[in-house]
């Protein structure tokens, strides 16, 4: 998976590809889509929600530039793969989920795998995490239908924040930067991600 999907489409960070190769993705995909969790594609992981490609999850850990000393912010925990990968890479992760069932399942997947720096919290991660911030690095991990202010006061002075804009049938990747108390955005690649609901999120007579 690293090599052919990762690797090959230029990512190129050791310690994110290291990360990769030991997080068993396997353990948090379903049981009856175990022989598949290594695929080129997102997967099924219950409540109508998915495990992102395993690229994307390089990808989007890639643009936030982590060095082992961050704080971080992951909205959308889904199956807890993302939040794994990047544990291995920041200080602290904070990962919020609105589907208790997930939430649950995720927290004990990374127990079982002894990661004990991501704290998995149930709510509307719409409007962030206002009482863990400041975030030297946020990714959200469903589709919004904008970046909001809420999100970016979040961010620390030179923070970083990556997220998939749009609606369904048209999203693009975004990286958000902050310098000071200014904000510069850069619009990277078309991506297919599930609705952030929520609050800020889109309501589902819009999707
Ligand atoms: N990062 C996940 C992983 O590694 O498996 C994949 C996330 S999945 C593509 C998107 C997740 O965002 C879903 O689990 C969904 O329930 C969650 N979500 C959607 N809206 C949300 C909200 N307002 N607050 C928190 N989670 C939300």
């Amino acid at each position: 998976m690293v090599s052919r999907q990762i690797e090959r489409r230029g990512i190129k960070a050791p310690q994110l590809l290291e990360a990769m190769r030991q997080i068993p993705r396997h353990l948090f995909v379903q049981p009856l889509m175990q022989d598949r969790a290594y695929e080129d594609n997102p997967l099924p992981i219950g409540e109508n929600q998915t495990i992102s490609q395993p690229y994307i999850v390089a990808l989007m850990t890639s643009l936030i530039y982590l060095e082992g000393v961050e704080n971080v912010l992951e909205i959308g925990t889904g199956s807890g793969y993302q939040a794994a990968i990047l544990s291995r890479l920041a200080k602290t992760v904070h990962t919020i989920e609105r589907h208790r069932s997930l939430a649950r399942r995720a927290e004990s997947i990374l127990k079982e795998l002894n990661i004990q720096n991501v704290t998995v919290h149930v709510g509307d991660g719409s409007v962030g995490l206002p009482d863990f911030a400041p975030f030297e690095a946020i990714l959200i991990t469903a589709a919004m239908p904008q970046v909001p202010g809420v999100l970016l006061d979040q961010l620390s002075k030179d923070g970083r924040l990556v997220a998939p804009v749009g609606s369904s049938g048209k999203q693009i990747l975004q990286r958000w930067t902050r310098e000071g108390e200014t904000f510069s955005r850069e619009d990277l690649i078309p991506v297919t991600f599930v609705p952030l609901r929520g609050k800020l999120g889109w309501k589902s007579s819009e999707w």
